[in-house]
This record gives structure tokens, sequence and C-alpha cells, in this order.
């Protein structure tokens, strides 16, 4: 769609819970800032979701809000959730509007980049040495194994209880993610490694299968096979031995919170969760920062708006294909952090003598006037 000539982008957004808004507030300000500088507009829906929908209509999500979701070129999320929902027992869970979206747009596959800017280094609790040059970016199955499978729970009389948990596989499931991950393998530094646990689980012996005859199709691709518990142990020795990292949907949950730490603060990491519509523009995608919530810093103005503002570079990229745009948000922001802006979650006690400690709607100001004031036309997002 054009607007006057100008591309038009029809993005929903799902501000959430806690900092949520925050966050959501922050990044639509960078992809409007963009939009000028780069000559598109964005054509904005805002979608209740979360707690704030089971306040206002006793849901999750609605379905009718699902559709205007399907209906976008892509979805921007905030986070869901807070103490106010939290009873696990609860029938209405604000975390079921994200199964409902998952599982409504068809979205099979959750990317989690992992980058250590230099400036950061001494927010992770890694030593310094093997962070040098941590670039890497994990594939998570997004809708099938044991989250998706048959269970039973415990029967309430104590003495012989019992749960069953399954976790099946199709192979087409196996197929459509790894064939994703071999496609962004291709396009960084050629080295992919899949994910299982083929000395004991069935499913994952199927997902080498499916890998080994997917091999052909990338003969210059350096695909090996990595048992989770030992890749759970590199990843924390020598993280930047990895590129791309596919694996199926309880063992990327994991490893995905692990990788996460080696960046110091969630408040600085991105993720996008494709499936296999295109739309006239690109690739159907939903984005989100991977952190959740954050209830005791919401409304505060406190909260990083960083990883929020590089899941909507990854639209850019994934959805728009506009890797001009995309390189140019994930410019501004390592220039900001050059520059010395922190918010709070990373800032060390001598950032707070230099005045540069801000909050999130300084920080976003910060990224915008460093992509108005850049010349990088060039660049890519993972
Ligand atoms: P959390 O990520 O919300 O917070 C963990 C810690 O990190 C907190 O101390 C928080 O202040 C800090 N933090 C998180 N994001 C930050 C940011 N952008 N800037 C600065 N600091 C930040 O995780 P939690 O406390 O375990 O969960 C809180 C709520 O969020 C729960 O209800 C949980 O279910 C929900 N949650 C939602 C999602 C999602 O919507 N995708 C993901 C995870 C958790």
């Amino acid at each position: 769609m054009t607007d006057g000539g100008l591309a038009r982008y029809r993005i929903a957004t799902i501000p959430g819970d806690g900092v949520g808004p925050e966050v959501v507030a922050a990044a639509r300000r960078v992809v409007d800032a963009a939009g000028r500088q780069f000559g598109f507009t964005v054509e904005w829906t805002e979608i209740v979701a979360g707690g704030a929908a089971i306040d206002r209509y006793g849901v999750a999500i609605r379905p009718e809000d699902v559709q205007l979701c399907r209906a976008s070129d892509a979805v921007l999320l905030g986070a869901v959730g807070g103490p106010k929902w939290s009873d696990p027992s609860a029938s209405v869970r604000p975390e079921q509007a994200l199964f409902a979206l998952r599982g409504g747009l068809g979205l099979f596959a959750n990317l989690r980049p992992v980058k250590v800017h230099p400036a950061l280094v001494a927010s992770s609790p890694l030593r310094p040495e093997l962070l040098d040059g941590v670039d890497l970016l994990i594939v998570r199955e997004l809708t099938g194994g044991i989250y998706f499978g048959e269970r039973q729970e415990a029967a309430d009389a104590p003495g012989d209880r019992r749960a069953v948990d399954t976790m099946p596989y199709g192979e087409e499931e196996i197929r459509r993610v790894v064939s994703l991950a071999i496609g962004l393998a291709l396009k960084r530094r050629q080295r992919l490694v899949s994910v299982d646990k083929a000395n004991v689980l069935a499913t994952s012996r199927l997902w080498r299968k499916i890998v080994e005859e997917l091999r052909w199709r990338a003969p210059d691709l350096e695909i090996t096979h990595q048992l989770v518990d030992s890749c759970a142990m590199l990843l924390i020795k020598r993280p930047a031995d990895f590129d791309v990292i596919v694996t199926e949907n309880l063992f990327g949950d994991i490893l995905s919170d692990e990788a996460a730490i080696l960046a110091g603060s969630l408040g600085m990491l991105p993720s996008a969760s494709l499936g296999e519509r295109q739309t006239e523009h690109g690739r159907f995608g939903l984005y989100e920062p991977i952190h959740g919530s954050a209830p005791d810093i919401a409304g505060q103005d406190r909260a990083n708006p960083i990883g929020t503002i590089l899941s909507a570079a990854m639209m850019m990229f994934s959805s728009f294909r506009r890797t001009d745009v995309s390189g140019a948000i994930d410019a501004a922001v390592s220039r900001v952090l050059d520059d010395g802006w922190r918010t709070a979650d990373i800032a060390e006690p001598r950032d707070h003598d230099g005045g540069l400690v801000v909050g999130t709607t300084a920080m976003a100001t910060a990224v915008i006037e460093a992509l108005e004031t850049s010349d990088t036309r060039a660049g890519a997002t993972p």
C-alpha cells in the first residue's frame, strides 16, 4: 500500500501490561522518526491484550483482535502479565494472549539475536574476554513439542501421584523451522548448530534425520549437531563460537534465556516470531522485547526501551524488507550506547556522575536524535 507515493505499512501494536505501554510508545516514536527520514508512513492500530484485556473484556485477547493482527503487515508487542493476574490456577490468564497470537497467526519460529555491545560488557556476569565477538541467533520452534502435547495432571490424592507430559513432533513442523534457520545462517556467518537430545528422545532422533535430509540445500553451510546439555555449557564457556542455533520449543525456551544473560540486561534484547505468510511487503511477524512486564518499575519511566526498539528494527528487516531502516536503527542504538547514554538497568555507578543515566522517554529521544543525525543508510539485522 502507498500513501501519496510513500510506502504505507500497517502495524498492530499490543502495548500490554506493566512497562509494555512505555516501551512500545518509545519504539513507535523511533519508527515514526525513521519513516520521516526514509520516506514511509505507518498506520498504527492499538490492540488490548493480556491483563488489560482481562480487566476490560474478561479474556486475554478477543478473537476479533487476533483477526486485526492477522490483517496487519506486522505486530509490535510490549509484554503481558503482572501480579494482579498471576494466579496460575485462574482459568483466564494474561499469557493466553501469547498462545492465541502464536497459534492464531501461525508463528512457528522465534528468533532471538544476542549481541553484546562492547560498552556493556561490564554489565554481563561473564568475564569480558569470553564476550568478545558474541553475535548469535537462536531459532526456536514455537508451536510444537511438549508445550502443546497431551498432558495428564496428577490426581489430587497423595501417595501415588503421577503426571504425564508428551512431546510430539511431526516432520513438517521440524522441516519448516530448520529450513528457515538454514536460510538465516546462509545470510550470516555460515554456521548452523542444531540442538537436540538424540541420545534419549525419539523426537530428537527425528529432528536430526530431518536436519540431515535438508543438508543438501546448503552444501557450503557448516551444519553440526549438539546435545542440549553440552550446548548449555558451551553457551557460557565459548559463546562467541556460535552463529545460528536451531532447536525445538522447550530447549529453545531455556537456551534463549540462558543466552540473554550474556547481554547483561533483559531490557536490551529483541525477538521476532515469524510465520509462513507473506504480505505485500515481506514476511508477516510479531516482534517483542524478550523481557516481561517488569511490574517493579512500571509507570516510572525507568524501563529500558532498547529491546523493543531493536525489535522494531527486526520488524523493518523481516516484515518490510527495509534493511536500510533496520541498519539505521541498529546503528543509532549503538551510537547512543557509545556516547554513554544509559537507562538504570545498564548503568554502572560511574555513569550516574556524568548525567547520562536517563529514563525510557529520554533514551528513545536519544536514539531518534542519533537516527536523524546519522548518515548510515545500510546495514543488516539478523
Ligand atoms: P521481567 O522480565 O518482567 O522482569 C525481570 C527483572 O528485569 C525485573 O527486575 C525488571 O525490572 C527487569 N526488567 C525487565 N525488563 C526491563 C527493562 N526493559 N528495563 C529495565 N529493567 C527491566 O520478568 P518477571 O518479573 O519474571 O515477570 C513479570 C511479569 O511479566 C510476569 O507476570 C510474567 O508472567 C510476565 N512476562 C511476560 C512476558 C511476555 O509478555 N512475553 C515474558 C516474560 C514474563
